[in-house]
């Protein structure tokens, strides 16, 4: 049984930082139908995310901020990965997503400003993230059901990097190594922020 329950907080002591292998493996898919231990899981990894943006909670539990949360990032070895966060319209996404695949993505990528972050990375490393400006992505919800969900410019961002930790890649991995503030060249590519 995981500890992982719905009424666990989960505080930076469950993440797991960069050194940790779970973070350099690929993670593997769950068995459908999801158990109610793993949506359970989901719930819980979510509610990080929420108390992580909230002030009050942030400061009670000592937590960092984050926008995204994988499975394996709490040393879970199963693709599934929670996501919670306003995007560049204001818009408020909320995803618990098992099994999560891009099934198509545009060609036009797109970066963040100030490079990315990552709640196993305790450090700045600064540099432009390349990732496709738009993705359609087909995974199970935390209610069970298949999904399919378009993302553009900022959850687009935050799905691939947290797909990314399922396929055992950093967000460093993408920057480019003899200058990290190289764009790709021969490709539509803007900032988001
Ligand atoms: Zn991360």
């Amino acid at each position: 049984m995981s500890k992982f329950n719905e009424s666990y907080i989960i505080t930076m002591k469950d993440i797991v930082r960069e050194g940790d292998p779970i973070l350099r493996q690929q993670t593997e898919e769950v068995t459908l139908p999801p158990t109610n231990e793993e949506l359970e899981t989901l719930k819980c990894m979510l509610q990080f995310l929420k108390n992580s943006q909230d002030p009050e909670l942030a400061a009670k539990y000592k937590l960092r901020s984050g926008v995204g949360l994988s499975a394996n990032q709490i040393g879970l070895n199963k693709r599934m990965f929670a996501a919670y966060f306003h995007d560049e319209k204001g818009n408020l996404h909320e995803y618990g997503l098992i099994n999560p695949k891009i099934i198509s993505h545009s060609i036009s990528m797109i970066y963040i400003t100030n490079g990315e972050g990552c709640l196993s990375v305790d450090r700045d490393v600064p540099g432009y993230v390349p990732r496709y400006e738009r993705i359609k992505v087909k995974a199970i919800d935390i209610t069970g059901k298949e999904v399919t969900i378009k993302l553009s410019g900022f959850g687009a961002i935050v799905a691939q990097h947290e797909i990314d930790h399922l396929n055992g890649i950093m967000f460093y991995d993408h920057i480019n190594q003899e200058n990290p503030f190289k764009l790709p060249e021969n490709v539509e590519i803007k900032s988001v922020f």
